[in-house]
């Protein structure tokens, strides 16, 4: 016997309208396949804030400056996010620089970017305690995440040790084309070869 077509469409699951898409026990009429992407945009977007928080927490970036955006910035707000090139901000204190980096790194994290943020003093301070320990996690880190930002680098006495570790840091991500930003108080203060360097992978921005 032939099979007959059915007069009137499939309804959908929901019942209310005819199906639009699927058969069988799936059928969805558009208002429930548009309720459905909806939902799952929201899921999304629930799991990308999620992941951005975590990625904040491990980035390093001080509480303080938890809710920091570059778009806080009048006039320089334009200012995006680069993978090769940085940015270097000197000058007086209380300023916004530290606050500026932690806008880069917040716009680093939304787009995906492996981020670090770093208080120079305290960088170096771990990459002390790695050497007694044998261990390099945070310098390969340092040298290895696509976007690093040193904040407050001349907030410590630039001795040779820290100028060195500076300076191999600084000197790798160099060679690799890798974004770094840095803030500090005195350029002046800062070992000539690691400023020109820096000079070198960085645009000057003055808030
Ligand atoms: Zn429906």
């Amino acid at each position: 016997m032939p099979r007959r077509k059915p007069k009137t469409p499939p309804m959908c699951s929901c019942g209310k309208r005819p199906a639009r898409k699927g058969h069988g026990w799936w059928r969805e009429c558009k208002e429930c396949t548009a309720a459905r992407e909806a939902r799952r945009n929201a899921l999304e977007a629930t799991r990308h804030t999620d992941q951005c928080n975590a990625a904040k927490v491990l980035a390093g970036v001080p509480l303080r400056y938890k809710d920091a955006r570059l778009t806080d910035f009048k006039g320089i707000d334009s200012i995006t996010v680069d993978l090769c090139t940085g940015f270097r901000l000197f000058g007086k204190p209380r300023t916004g620089k530290t606050h500026f980096l932690a806008g880069m790194a917040h716009a680093a994290i939304e787009l995906r970017h492996s981020c670090r943020f770093w208080n120079v003093p305290e960088l170096l301070d771990t990459l002390r305690c790695e050497v007694q320990e044998n261990t390099a996690a945070v310098f390969e880190q340092a040298c290895t995440v696509q976007i690093l930002l040193l904040d407050d680098m001349t907030a410590c006495r630039m001795t040779d040790y820290a100028t060195e570790r500076l300076y191999l840091i600084v000197n790798h991500r160099y060679n690799c084309l890798q974004h770094t930003s840095v803030t500090g108080n005195d350029w002046n203060k800062v070992d000539p070869r690691l400023a020109g360097r820096i000079a070198e992978t960085t645009t000057e921005v003055s808030l």
